[in-house]
């Protein structure tokens, strides 16, 4: 379910929606950057719902759910290991198209 402007409702309760928070944080230049987001997501009360969002959305870029993009690519791998997933979203092995 999403609002007006196409926003998921959870969105509403993010902690990134706060004003306080610099939405840039979000999109590091590297992995090794993505500390200061990851700590805002770790008190985020729609944690969970956000990272179920960007692996069904596959959303290959900035943090997610506290979760880089390698991470969430990592999660995915072990998704199809274990047959979670078809054949959703992009993987560490980049045999994808992207
Ligand atoms: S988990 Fe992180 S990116 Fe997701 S809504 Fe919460 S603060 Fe924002």
């Amino acid at each position: 379910m999403s609002d007006a402007a196409g926003f998921p409702r959870w969105g509403r309760q993010a902690a990134c929606a706060d004003d306080e928070v610099d939405a840039a944080i979000f999109f590091p230049e590297s992995e090794s950057e993505s500390e200061q987001a990851v700590r805002v997501c770790r008190g985020c009360r729609v944690r969970l719902t956000c990272l179920e969002f960007a692996l069904d959305t596959d959303q290959r870029y900035g943090i997610w759910g506290g979760a880089t993009p390698l991470e969430r690519a990592r999660l995915l791998d072990v998704g199809r290991e274990l047959g979670l997933f078809d054949d959703v979203g992009w993987s560490t092995s980049g045999s994808d198209d992207q």
